[in-house]
């Protein structure tokens, strides 16, 4: 970023906002009495969860080296982006810059607030043209750029994450839902260098606990503390908090979900060579492929029959499916359809 502020990017009626302030999270008691809140005191889940996710934010600062101010907690991180974009676009006014194709939701939730969608078309090989990128930062109106890597649906990662960091005058969020699979750097480790970065990681892919709806933005004390005023106050319950800190006492999951998916990925990617339908397997980086098949009406039908669920991305990028690693009695099911068809 050139010389912004992050005070002068964010919307000024946010900027005046005071944070709803839960008491019994901001003080330590010793044998409380909680008559505040207008709970039941029967039964179990009756209380309210930690509307600050202390336990959480102190277990996930000591895993990634950052400070627990650093930390905000969202209901998956699809929470996070929706916030990200109302404390930083004036509706009706300011955009956002995504890349294209990207993930879908940053322009769902752009377009309910109706900040316009600038999408940076990606090269053939789905990387950013960085002359075009420069091109579209210079509207003024715009205050994010959703930077997704690896890339969903594309599977890549994008390199050289600092040109962006260096040429945006706002927001820059690096979504890194799949950077586990990567093999790659963090962006975390550029957030003492960089006012205006934004790192997203979830609990829904690597960690596998999608249902559990956790998700963690990484940023400067004072994007945080933003995030943290416009959230609702009880927006992580009391049983997913206390399922993502039993996960995270074995530290050996992640590793070895991680290491399982990257098996399956290999497995696949050797498979997908003999299919005679499958016209192109791009790169991935990630816990899915995107492949281009010869006839997409037949491979996505015939999968749909038997019940093979995948995510066809046709027409946006032609003839493309999105498929997911599975377990492997669920790729096998997969590949022997693919060759039989
Ligand atoms: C799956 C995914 C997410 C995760 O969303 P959650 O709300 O945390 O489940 C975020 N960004 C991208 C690009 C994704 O594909």
């Amino acid at each position: 970023m050139k010389n912004n502020s992050i005070n002068t990017l964010v919307r000024e009626n946010i900027l005046k906002l005071q944070p709803y302030i839960s008491f019994r999270d901001h003080n330590e008691f010793n044998a409380p009495v909680f008559l505040d809140a207008n709970e039941s005191p029967f039964g179990t889940c009756n209380r309210y969860p930690d509307s600050t996710q202390k336990k959480l934010k102190s277990r996930l600062a000591a895993l990634k080296n950052v400070s627990p101010s650093q930390i905000a907690i969202g209901n998956g991180s699809d929470e996070l982006i929706d916030l990200i974009i109302k404390i930083f676009c004036e509706p009706k006014k300011d955009s956002i810059l995504m890349m294209n194709p990207s993930f879908a939701m940053y322009g769902f939730y752009a377009a309910i607030n109706e900040n316009r969608v600038l999408k940076l078309d990606l090269d053939e090989n789905f990387e950013i043209i960085k002359n075009d990128f420069l091109k579209a930062a210079e509207d003024a109106t715009l205050k994010i750029f959703f930077l997704c890597s690896p890339n969903n649906p594309t599977g890549n990662s994008i390199d050289d994450i600092e040109f962006y960091l260096q040429n945006f005058n706002g927001i820059v969020v690096v979504d890194e839902a799949y950077i586990e699979f990567s093999g790659k750097k963090s962006s975390l480790e550029l957030l003492e260098k960089y006012s205006n970065l934004i790192v997203l990681q979830t609990f829904s892919k690597a960690w596998g606990i999608a249902g559990a709806r956790v998700g963690m933005a990484y940023a400067s004390e004072e994007i945080i503390t933003l995030i943290n005023t416009v959230k609702a106050p009880y927006n992580v319950n009391v049983l997913s908090q206390e399922l993502i800190l039993k996960t995270l006492d074995d530290e050996s999951r992640l590793q070895e979900n991680v290491k399982s998916i990257l098996e399956e990925r290999k497995w696949l990617e050797e498979q997908f060579q003999e299919i005679e339908c499958i016209s192109k397997v791009f790169p991935t980086n990630a816990n899915f492929f995107l492949i281009k098949v010869k006839d997409i009406e037949s491979v996505y039908g015939n999968m749909l029959k038997k019940e093979i669920l995948t995510s066809r991305r046709d027409p946006a990028i032609a003839g493309c499916i999105r498929i997911n690693v599975g377990n492997r009695a669920e790729n096998e099911k997969l590949i022997n359809l693919l060759k039989s068809i």
